[in-house]
């Protein structure tokens, strides 16, 4: 028996609608380095009429792929909307790529149009004669003036374009399940594919990202988005905040600890989203210019596992709490979130807030071993996370990687445990297991460990070929300015942390642990220096 209820289509278009009027008053603001651009979901609402019927004007009247190459501001914001809200798809360009990955993606996805903030230009219009599809360049900011791009692109200025074009736009019904956006991976452990978001999609995340046991992010919130609208939706907030009415902090291009500070200070957000590492950055620069940041009753942090100890240094030194979610952006990227259960308490409470937390409903969660058997959720049966949902990506665009699907799960390269009540707790990636004499060794536990000592500021670790063990791990660790600690002293103080022979005794010490482009760790390029002889190691 069919149901008698309505099917009206779940569209960014109605995210669009509501928010610019239930919401019209609510803000996105945008930092400037010196101040601030402020501008009303209403005219927001305003300005994506504008923005639609201009490109309407360019040839945009189907599913055309309209790419960003832009930081987290309005303007970004406006194309997130409207783009897809006119029918079309809405490409967000990693501004962060190495050159020959972003041919390849703008490319593979034949991006129409690009839009572009005029501070990215450098980065961008070498690459365009390379660019075979991209007929358009909207530039955002400064005068479109003098930009360098072959005959086969007309450039344009965002803001003459939107000038003189009405301020209503009639939003056509779309097919809930077609395309809205795209985003591709960073490539951290292959070359960067495709994941095609549908309306319905994004509109279901959406709500998860409002939900009281999700990230629970809600009506006159200020949400900092310090994750980039160039990667994984900046974890869906803008579309989130457009159905509950909360406002939005943009840092456009100000990502270093100090101007983040500032920003801080002048606008009082009340949520926010980062990975790890700005975070870390941002407690080191409040070390030395201390500053009441407590206005953000929650920090979500994912991205790659948050250390304990920075989450105690959030509580204790700045009265925030922060929030640990796991997702990739094959699942949009909002997968579980660690909320403890109601009437846990102290340590017990800590416990379940270290983990990868718990998924919701909507997305099933399974164990695959390395026979392909299905694992119980016991909380001690380690294997691949495998999960499937209506925001979980089914395939790639365009390219065929039966190794990453499963029976219709969704094969996320990631290995851990689950125990009974559903928490979920990450051990490692696939391919950054350590594997020492046929047992494994965590490289996120070590990493937690290790970073739990007060003179440590960053710690990651790789596995290094073994004679004897086949592998071991190698510690490589950056230390605070004038820090007494040696890598002795360091060993010393995990003795009584980790398991005896997971003890390592490869060690470097070095500057920086090097990032991947969205600020994490990147043991790829460390391994490399490794294996280049780069790394001055010590053995114990
Ligand atoms: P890429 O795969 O290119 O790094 P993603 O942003 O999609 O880009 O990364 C998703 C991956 O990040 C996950 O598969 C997982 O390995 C890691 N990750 C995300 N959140 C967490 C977390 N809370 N703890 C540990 N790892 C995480």
């Amino acid at each position: 028996m069919l149901s008698t209820m309505q099917d009206t289509p779940l569209s960014i278009a109605q995210l669009l609608r509501h928010g610019s009027t239930v919401h019209g008053d609510a803000e996105v603001v945008t930092w400037t380095g010196a101040g601030t651009r402020r501008r009303s979901y209403a005219e927001v609402g305003r300005r994506c009429a504008q923005l639609s019927h201009a490109l309407r004007t360019l040839g945009v009247t189907g599913d055309e792929r309209v790419a960003t190459f832009m930081w987290n501001n309005a303007e970004h914001l406006e194309a997130y909307l409207a783009v897809p809200s006119m029918g079309a798809v809405l490409h967000t360009l990693n501004i962060r790529l190495f050159p020959e990955q972003l041919v390849h993606v703008a490319n593979h996805a034949e991006d129409h149009i690009v839009i572009v903030d005029a501070t990215l230009l450098p980065l961008l219009t070498p690459q365009l004669p390379q660019l075979t599809t991209v007929k358009h360049l909207i530039v955002t900011g400064d005068s479109a003036d003098g930009v360098e791009a072959p005959d086969s692109v007309q450039v344009h200025s965002y803001e003459a374009l939107l000038a003189d074009q009405p301020t209503e736009f009639d939003w056509p019904e779309v097919d809930e399940r077609s395309a809205a956006a795209m985003c591709y991976t960073s490539g951290t452990t292959g070359d960067p594919k495709g994941v095609a978001y549908s309306h319905r999609s994004i509109y279901l995340h959406s709500m998860q990202v409002c939900m009281t046991d999700g990230p629970a992010l809600k009506q006159g919130d200020r949400a900092l988005a310090v994750v980039p609208q160039f990667h994984a939706m900046s974890w869906g907030l803008p579309y989130a905040a457009f159905m509950i009415g909360a406002s939005l902090i943009m840092p456009d291009r100000f990502l270093q600890p100090e101007p983040l500070a500032a920003l801080i200070a002048a606008e009082q957000p009340t949520f926010a989203a980062a990975v790890p590492t700005i975070w870390q950055g941002l407690h080191q620069y409040l070390e030395q210019h201390p500053q009441d940041i407590s206005c953000m009753h929650d920090v979500l942090i994912g991205g790659s596992a948050v250390p304990p100890s920075l989450m105690h240094t959030f509580e204790d030194d700045h009265d925030i709490q922060v929030l640990h979610a796991w997702g990739m952006t094959e699942t949009s990227p909002l997968g579980s979130v660690a909320r403890p259960p109601a009437g846990t308490e102290g340590e017990e409470r800590w416990r379940y807030r270290y983990t990868q937390g718990r998924f919701p409903a909507s997305v099933q969660a399974r164990l695959v071993d390395d026979l392909g058997e299905i694992l119980p959720h016991d909380g001690n049966s380690v294997g691949e996370l495998e999960v499937r949902g209506p925001w979980i990506a089914a395939a790639y665009y365009g390219v065929d990687a039966p190794d990453k699907f499963h029976d219709g799960w969704l094969r996320t390269g990631d290995v851990g445990t689950i125990t009974p009540d559903g928490y979920l707790t990450l051990t490692d990636r696939t391919k950054d297991i350590i594997k020492s004499g046929g047992e494994w060794i965590s490289s996120v536990d070590l990493e937690n460990a290790v970073m739990g000592h007060p003179d440590v500021i960053e710690a990651a670790v790789i596995g290094v070929p073994d004679a004897k063990w086949d592998e071991r791990p190698l510690v490589a660790v950056v230390l605070r300015e004038g820090s007494g600690a040696t890598v002795d002293t360091l060993r010393e103080f995990l003795s009584d942390k980790v398991a005896k022979w997971q003890l390592p005794e490869n060690w470097t010490v070095i500057n920086e642990v090097p990032k991947t482009s969205v600020g994490k760790f990147d043991k790829k390029r460390l391994r490399s220096q490794y294996h280049d002889g780069d790394l001055e190691v010590t053995r114990i």
